[in-house]
């Protein structure tokens, strides 16, 4: 029999009246001849609320005690869905990822997923079984203590599991219908992408398109799992969702795919820093050992050996940058004049692998934001994206007009 993936996210199986309906999916799928690996998050809420726990009884928790305590919501409604299947005469039985076993490394609260052995699964379908109910988000560390993969993981669970099992297809269900080609609630215009390709998506994943968990869209890459983003509220049809998928299964696709943006974002200037060799080790060592991520570094041309050096960051991340930063010079590590923190600014990025046999792509962007009168704060590229850090106050605005010059409201 071929195997589907299909993984219900917290809204998904909100309610009993919810699991309800999303058990009728999979007996749909059953039907139409498949063994399904229903991979299952908790109800919507709970994860926080388990989180809220831990964190008013221990605040400096025991990091394996908060797995064994967030994994829990997983656990109940992969029991739910197993007993509901049931109820329709489906054969179904839930597994916990200890069960599996879906081993992980012992990285308590971001574990990764090491191996998946499928013997065990595999063995019920022989027996009849039709539905494996895998709770997500969850695994056994080599210590034989419980993991979890990080908040919004039971993503990466599903597609682990697509590539273990070789299915055919992993289903994400979801409360939104796709991915689309930025925020719906910035431009009416947004549009639903019918296919968007794994780099794109990547992109769009870290930009802060919060419909998969990074980390999911990697692995679907490596090992090419077809993966489709629908709602579970929506009627079923084949041109449902977004298929996320190789280039090589896009026929044809916009130059740019979509506009990401992230709001909360710091720009960082450290004035009059030595140019030597060293000196940009000196300023991002300190930085990475404080755990702050930057994202966007530009290093200006030396006057007289001395250059100025701007990064950016998460805003929420600013005080501990400029802590580490000022003990850093301090220590005698480095030194710097100022230190000038902007945190009223927002990136805005265009993605498209299109980009890459296109020539002025990056000139359109700068030309549009230019017309609406946006100033450019920093600039950074790759081969499939440019990014700019604007006023906070225009990302709106900025999104709209990019939205409109690449007219991303039209199928190519
Ligand atoms: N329940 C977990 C969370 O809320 C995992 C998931 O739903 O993907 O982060
Ligand atoms: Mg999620």
């Amino acid at each position: 029999m071929p195997i589907l993936v299909m993984k219900f996210g917290g809204t998904s199986v909100g309610s009993l009246d919810r699991i309800q309906r999303a058990a009728k999916r999979v007996g749909r799928e059953v039907a139409n001849g498949y063994d399904v690996i229903v991979i299952v998050s908790a109800m919507s809420g709970e994860t926080n609320k388990l989180v809220g726990y831990v964190e008013e009884t221990s605040p400096l928790f025991d990091a394996r005690e908060y797995d064994a305590v967030v994994s829990s919501g997983e656990n109940v409604t992969a029991g739910l869905m197993a007993m509901t299947l049931q109820e329709m005469d489906v054969p179904a039985r839930s597994w916990q990822g200890w069960q599996v076993p879906v081993k992980t490394t012992s990285a308590h609260a971001s574990a990764r997923i090491e191996e998946i052995p499928n013997e065990n699964i595999l063995a019920k379908f022989g027996e009849g079984m039709k539905v494996a109910v895998v709770a997500g988000f969850q695994g056994i560390s080599p210590e034989g203590r419980i993991t979890t993969l990080g908040r919004g993981g039971s993503d990466t669970t599903a597609v682990a599991f697509a590539a273990a099992f070789g299915a055919e297809r992993c289903d994400i269900y979801t409360d939104v219908d796709g991915v689309y080609t930025t925020d719906p609630r910035i431009t009416a215009k947004a549009r639903k992408l019918d296919r968007i390709a794994f780099e794109e998506m990547l992109e769009l994943a870290s930009l802060g398109a919060k419909v998969l968990q990074t980390r999911s869209v990697e692995l679907a890459m490596r090992y090419n799992v077809k993966l489709r983003v629908l709602s579970s509220f929506e009627e079923p049809s084949d041109e449902a969702g977004t298929l996320v998928c190789a280039e090589e299964d896009i026929v044809e696709s916009n130059v740019v795919a979509g506009v990401a943006y992230s709001r909360e974002e710091a720009k960082l200037t450290l004035t009059h820093v030595e140019d030597r060799p060293g000196i940009a080790a000196a300023i991002f060592g300190p930085l990475a050992d404080a755990g702050v991520n930057v994202d966007m570094i530009v290093q200006n041309i030396s006057d007289a050996g001395m250059t100025d050096m701007t990064f950016s960051c998460p805003v929420n991340e600013v005080k501990r940058a400029e802590k580490a930063l000022k003990d850093a010079r301090d220590a005698g590590e480095m030194g710097f004049a100022e230190l000038i923190a902007d945190t009223e600014v927002a990136k805005v990025s265009i993605v498209g692998i299109g980009m890459r046999s296109h020539a002025g792509v990056a000139a359109k962007m700068f030309k549009t934001l230019r017309d609406e009168g946006i100033n450019i704060k920093v600039i950074t590229t790759s081969e499939i994206k440019v990014s700019v850090l604007i006023d906070r106050k225009y990302m709106e605005l900025a999104v709209q007009a990019l939205h409109d010059a690449f007219e991303l409201d039209k199928a190519a």
